[in-house]
Formats: C-alpha cells, structure tokens, sequence
C-alpha cells in the first residue's frame, strides 16, 4: 500500500493526521480504517477533493479517537515466532517454531512448551496465519474439554443443566446464555487461570436461573461462588492481555 498523501483536522487539542490512499475503483464512497501499524487511512475516490475528505475525517473524528485509543490500548500482535510465549491456563509457554515438511501447521504442547511446526515454504504473513490458525484449533480443542467438564462440574453444585455448551470465536464476549439453554464461550478463556473460567461458568449457568444482571441474579453467583467480586475484577484486568 502507499499513501503519499498526508493530511490532518484538528479536533479539540487533538491533532489527527492521516493518510490518504486514493482508487480508480472507488467510486464515490469514503472509507476510514484505524490500525496500530498504519494509523488513520482513508480509502477516497481518485478526484475526492482534499477539503472534502478532511471535512469526513472531522464528521468521525470522535469515532476516530475512540477507535484509536481501543488499537492502542489492545494486547501488542504477535509475531509467533521462537522465543515468544503464550498463554494457557493462567502461566505462559515457550514458543518454539520449527520449519518442517508438514502443510499449514501442527501444535504439540510438552513440558508446557508450545511446539510448532510450520510449512517450510510460508514465509511472512503466510507463515504467521498458518501458525496462528493452528493455534486456534489447539485452543478450541482445550477449550471444548476444559468447558465440557467445568460445566457438567458446576451444573451439579447449582442444579442447573445446560441444553448444549458450544465455543465459540467472540471477540469481546466470554460467555453467553441463550433463552433455549445452549450456553457460547469464547475458546480464549482456556487462556486465562481455571478460578476465571469457573467464574464464567457459573455466571452463564446463573443465568439458566435469571436471565439478566439483576440483584437476584448476582445472588445466585455469590452462593456458589463467595468471591465472585474478586474473580470478576481480575476477569477485566487479565482478559485484556489475552489472545493470539
Ligand atoms: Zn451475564
């Protein structure tokens, strides 16, 4: 991608500069994406003029800020490669890749070690997605057996019984509870130590009882879970380190 042209609005004390990229392609739409590598892009059509598009990028300038101080503040991107670790269950393994003939990627975790295998002809962003997905699969496969028996666990202490338990790839959410009993978790909780996925567990499982966050409802988590308060804080303090 190149952008050479640069442009930037001031908003309050804030000065948002960004980057334009113009197409033959787009025909009339402007577009505005934030990341952490590449900042404010904006995607115009070819004879877009300048004032115009400064004036879009100051009509979203307050969704720009949000969405930039969101980027900033999230877990830093992996590289997946040696020497890097990951989560699993509260602690952090090494990661140690090796290039072999396998096709995409294999995980084998030893001696709380994650060892990858990768294709040896992906290289780049190729390799780097390769590595991610099959890391993905292996947390799925965790997460289905962790949750599995934290649930059949739980459900006896509280007398409740799910109607099925899937996992799930949500991005924001841990955990959710249908009206028709099937209770959703997020794959990444197996990253986080067993007293917070128990927490999960036992709010989606209350809610079997009670639907919303109502009073009763968080008494029904405090009677099987005492210290819920602590679990739930620690919830929003780890949850934002986590993820591949
Ligand atoms: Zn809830």
């Amino acid at each position: 991608m190149t952008a050479s042209e640069r442009g930037a609005i001031q908003f309050g004390d804030t000065q948002i500069a960004y980057a334009v990229v113009r197409s033959w392609r787009r025909k009339k739409t402007i577009q505005i994406t934030i990341d952490r590598e590449h900042g404010v892009l904006v995607a115009s059509p070819l004879r877009t003029s300048a004032k115009i598009i400064a004036d879009v990028v100051r009509a979203r300038a307050n969704w720009i800020m949000r969405t930039s101080q969101a980027a900033a503040s999230s877990p830093e991107r992996q590289q997946l490669v040696s020497g890097e670790s990951l989560p699993y269950l509260g602690h952090r393994g090494p990661l140690a890749v090796v290039a072999t003939n396998v096709v995409g990627a294999t995980v084998r975790f030893t001696n709380s070690t994650f060892e990858v295998a990768v294709q040896q002809s992906l290289e780049g962003e190729n390799r780097r997605a390769a590595i991610a997905k099959a890391l993905e699969r292996w947390y799925r496969k965790r997460a289905e057996e962790c949750l599995e028996e934290r649930v059949s666990y739980w459900s006896l202490r509280m007398a409740l019984k799910p109607t099925r338990v899937l996992i799930r790839g949500q991005k924001r959410r841990w955990g959710s509870c249908s009206l028709d009993g099937t209770l959703r978790f997020n794959w990444r909780l197996v990253q986080l130590t067993l007293s917070l996925i128990d927490y999960v567990v036992v709010h989606e499982l209350a809610h079997l009882r009670v639907p919303n966050h109502s009073p009763l409802f968080w008494e029904s988590v405090a009677g099987t879970l005492t210290d819920f308060k602590l679990r739930r804080k620690q919830l929003k303090q780890d949850g934002a380190t986590v993820g591949i």
